[in-house]
């Protein structure tokens, strides 16, 4: 007989004393209490940067549990949730397909540092699903693919430069830290301290949308296809098209990040929506299914510059994990055409619902839709223009936003705590939460009428 797990008992559970194994916060007398206690033990009590509520103040409410569209924090209000994991979790909160994959595979074990039959299957229906990647590697995060895919493209060039776009984000990788979208845009930094100058001295950082004349010198064109870290920014006619003319006059590879884009646009990504085909894409998010995963994926030839076939360095101990690679390959396999109209539907509708819900109260905002994505713009610095680069993306009225912010959060809805983040719906999102949602969104909002 095995001894049961001692959980976390929600009547006598007191936080300070608390020694359950399995915790779920509940009793955990407030966020504040939470945050304050958490704080002790993690810088700045959270695990990424955002979720500490800097751009917006105030105190983050912290989650203890979530289903579908919803998040409960640990007073036990509940969020009707637009963060969805920035983005990783698309078929909602603890997908009962999602949570039976995990479950199985847990119990078969939850690593060995052997190949698998999981990570082979998910990278073959990534392949399936995006024809641009003829082979796949996994990592365990968005930032791993990036860094990855930096360290590939100048091992496979023997060029040193690359070159991204300002107001794009491609994670916490030093090379692509030069300048950056989410976070960094918020704190208004120039880059980060702990990047030394050598390790961006190689990286440009140019418009977004306007496509660069490259040279020679030029390893790869890392591109947010769709730049969705700095509010939703939709690439013109002509940018990716331009960027792969010139990748290939002067042999640079094309990468797109994914990260956010990939399986949430649609089964191909972004790639599919705009018919370009990159060398190398990044992916995270959606594919892990809410666990920690990361892919690199593009052209057989510039792939098996990786180890062990080539000399490109890469390795993870936990890179292709049973766990993580089952629930991805559990939400993959629900990601149908239906489910994108569906979600194509429910975006547009999140969109409608802030749209006419500022407008009653006499907020100015904007709420572009892209694909399955919405992005949120606030004031009218623009007249009726949504931004096109990083420069017009900067004049959002973050104090506006951080007002809406906290009135929706009192009101019981969560969106992200900065204002250059998008909006995310997904299969949680159900007709009946809709309702609620603008229900919610209307009483918020008219708290703050001008
Ligand atoms: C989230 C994100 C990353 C980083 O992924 P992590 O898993 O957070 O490391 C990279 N690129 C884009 C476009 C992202 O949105």
């Amino acid at each position: 007989m095995t001894t049961p797990i001692p959980l976390c008992d929600a009547v006598s559970c007191v936080a300070a004393q608390c020694t359950a194994t399995v915790c779920r916060g509940a009793g955990i007398a407030s966020n504040n209490a939470m945050f304050t206690r958490a704080s002790r033990a993690i810088p700045g009590g959270v695990n990424s940067s955002i979720r500490a509520f800097k751009s917006v103040g105030g105190t983050p409410y912290s989650v203890a549990r979530a289903e579908g569209a919803r998040v409960w924090d640990v007073e036990g209000n509940d969020l009707i949730d637009l963060v969805q994991s920035y983005g990783a979790i698309i078929l909602g909160h603890a997908h009962p397909k999602v949570t039976e994959a995990i479950r199985v595979a847990a119990g078969d074990g939850t690593s060995y540092g052997a190949p698998t039959p999981r990570e082979m299957k998910l990278a073959e229906a990534i392949a399936e699903r995006v024809p641009s990647c003829e082979r796949v590697r996994f990592m365990n995060s968005g930032t791993e693919a990036t860094s990855t895919a930096v360290r590939l493209a100048r091992g496979a060039t023997g060029r040193k430069r690359i070159v991204t776009f300002h107001g794009n984000f491609h994670g916490a990788t030093d090379a692509l830290l030069a300048a950056g979208g989410s976070g960094l845009a918020t704190l208004g930094l120039p880059g980060t301290a702990g990047v030394p100058e050598e390790a961006v001295a190689n990286t440009w950082v140019l418009p977004y949308n306007v496509v660069p004349k490259l040279d020679n010198d030029v390893a790869a064109v890392f591109v947010e296809p769709v730049a969705a870290n700095m509010g939703l920014v939709q690439p013109l006619p002509g940018f990716l098209e331009g960027l792969r003319a010139e990748c290939d006059r002067v042999g640079a590879l094309l990468v797109f990040d994914e990260v956010i884009t990939g399986f949430r646009l649609g089964a191909g990504g972004a790639q599919a929506k705009y018919d370009v085909r990159p060398d190398l894409t990044c992916f995270g998010k959606v594919i892990g299914g809410g666990l920690p995963i990361g892919a690199v994926g593009g052209r057989a030839d510039i792939m098996e510059n990786l180890t062990p076939l080539g000399s490109v360095f890469h390795a993870g101990t936990l890179a292709g994990n049973p766990l993580a690679t089952a629930a991805g390959l559990a939400a993959l396999n629900e990601l149908t055409d239906d489910v994108y109209m569906e979600l194509l539907a429910r975006a547009r509708k999140a969109s409608a619902i802030l749209r006419d819900a500022c407008a009653d109260a006499g907020i100015h905002a904007q709420f572009p839709v892209v694909g399955t994505l919405v992005g949120m713009y606030f004031g009218n610095a623009l007249g009726s223009a949504v931004p096109t680069n990083f420069e017009e993306a900067k004049t959002t009225d973050e104090a506006m936003y951080a007002r809406v912010f906290h009135a929706m959060l009192s009101g019981g809805v969560a969106l992200a705590p900065g204002a250059y983040e998008a909006v995310f719906v997904g299969l949680g999102h159900t007709d009946d939460v809709m309702d609620e949602l603008a229900s919610r969104t209307n009483a918020a909002l008219r708290s703050l009428a001008i």
